[in-house]
């Protein structure tokens, strides 16, 4: 039976290591890590994300706004908000929830943020670091940051010789997550919704990856015994179970199925999905470190 990757405990570790550090940053230079989360409109998913975002951030003793605007808002208004935030010196982080209502653009919105406040990973200059191997200096995109630390957790920090194989080609998760399993010497492949004869291709994986959004599309007899899954899709259900009009979270890998051949592999819920408020969390601490000019925790 696999070994179960335990992601709101690595999580939980990496909010109290932040917490530490941001304790330190303050008593060494008065800087207070902070952090603006904006949200456009009232979908439901989104807003729950981002109560927990600033739920955590409270928790790590950072200054935290919440900017919640009206469906209706205009391009130019939420342009103005993110101009503010990236003049004002109290604030190391701006994240904008995505999905923005269709009348916004999000990449423009998205490349207005400052590159040294993009804590989410999204602007072309991050973006751009992280494929050119700079990763040291990038903020890397949270949720692929956080799987890494799970697959690390897994199989070490050095991946050489190892194939890795990630479904999903996403700049959120899937681009990114190939480069950084790239960056730690894996042999990677990215599959997509085109790729042909998938079940094979995931058969040859050391490191199985699935972002897709699928419900348990990766089955059981898809995984090379004794591989690593990190499986990063969060999927709501039906749940009858529970009872008439319940549901419940699935990942895009078949669990208990999976189980049977993997070495390792994470749950949902309480996998890849803690980690990237954590890593939120670690890139904001690691953007106000660099703006007093000391050296973040590692
Ligand atoms: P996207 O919808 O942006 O991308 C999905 C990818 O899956 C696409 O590249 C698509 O291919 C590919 N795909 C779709 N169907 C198939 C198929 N049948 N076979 C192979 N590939 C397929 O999703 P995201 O990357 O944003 O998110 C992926 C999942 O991860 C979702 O469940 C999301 O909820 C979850 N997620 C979880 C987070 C967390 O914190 N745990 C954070 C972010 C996302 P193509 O490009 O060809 O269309």
């Amino acid at each position: 039976m696999a070994e179960r990757i335990e992601g709101r405990k690595v999580a939980d570790e990496i909010v109290a290591a932040v917490k530490g550090g941001a304790e330190g940053l303050r008593g060494r230079t008065g800087v207070v890590p902070g952090i603006a989360v904006v949200i456009v409109g009232t979908d439901p998913a989104s807003q729950v994300y981002v109560a927990s975002k600033s739920r955590k951030a409270k928790e790590c003793g950072f200054h935290s706004l919440q900017h919640e605007l009206a469906e209706e808002t205009d391009e130019a208004t939420l342009l103005a908000l993110i101009a503010d935030l990236n003049a004002d010196p109290a604030i190391h982080g701006i994240l904008v929830q995505l999905p923005l209502p269709a009348h916004i653009d999000a990449g423009r919105v998205i490349q207005s943020i400052d590159p040294d406040k993009d804590v989410d990973g999204f602007h072309f200059i991050n973006v751009g670091k992280l494929s050119t191997g700079e990763t040291d200096s990038a903020f890397v995109p949270c949720t692929p940051a956080g799987s890494m630390i799970l697959t690390e957790r897994a199989r070490g920090r050095d991946l050489s010789g190892l194939t890795a194989v990630v479904i999903g080609r996403s700049n959120i998760v899937g681009k990114p997550m190939a480069n950084l399993l790239l960056a730690a010497n894996a042999t990677v492949t990215i599959a997509h919704s085109r790729t042909r004869d998938l079940a094979a291709l995931c058969r040859t994986a050391d490191i199985l990856v699935a972002a897709v959004g699928r419900p348990r599309m990766v089955k059981g007899d898809w995984i090379k015994p004794g591989a690593t899954v990190i499986d990063v899709g969060i999927n709501r259900i039906p749940a009858p179970e529970k009872g008439d009009g319940k549901s419940r979270l699935v990942g895009d890998v078949d669990f208990e199925a999976a189980c049977e051949n993997a070495g390792a592999i994470t749950p949902v819920p309480g996998g890849i999905g803690p980690m990237t408020i954590a890593m939120l969390m670690a890139n904001t601490l690691a953007a106000a470190c660099r703006r007093a000019g000391v050296a973040a925790p590692s």
